[in-house]
C-alpha cells in the first residue's frame, strides 16, 4: 500500500493553490478541462512525496491523499 494523491477533477476551480504550495513542484495544471470548463492539475508521481500539503490547501476538496494498491 502506498499513499497517493487522487485528483477529484470535477471539484477543481483552478485556483492554483496546490501548484503554488507543493514543495516538490510535483503538481501542475494539465491540458484538459473539467466539467466547469477550467484546467485541473495532474500529479507527477515520480516527484510527489505524498506530503498532503496540496490536499490541505485545496479550498474545494478536489485532492485526497488515499491509500492505493501498487497495482492500480
Ligand atoms: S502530496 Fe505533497 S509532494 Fe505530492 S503533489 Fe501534493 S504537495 Fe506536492
Ligand atoms: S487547490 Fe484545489 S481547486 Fe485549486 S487548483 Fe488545486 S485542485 Fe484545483
Amino acid at each position: 500500500m502506498a499513499l497517493k494523491i487522487k485528483v477529484l477533477s470535477q471539484y477543481c476551480k483552478s485556483c492554483g493553490y496546490c501548484v503554488h504550495f507543493c514543495p516538490k513542484e510535483a503538481i501542475a495544471f494539465g491540458k484538459e478541462r473539467n466539467g466547469l470548463g477550467v484546467f485541473y492539475p495532474v500529479v507527477d508521481e515520480e516527484k510527489c512525496i505524498s506530503c498532503g500539503i496540496c490536499a490541505t490547501v485545496c479550498p474545494d476538496a478536489a485532492l485526497e491523499l488515499r491509500e492505493e494498491e501498487n497495482n492500480g
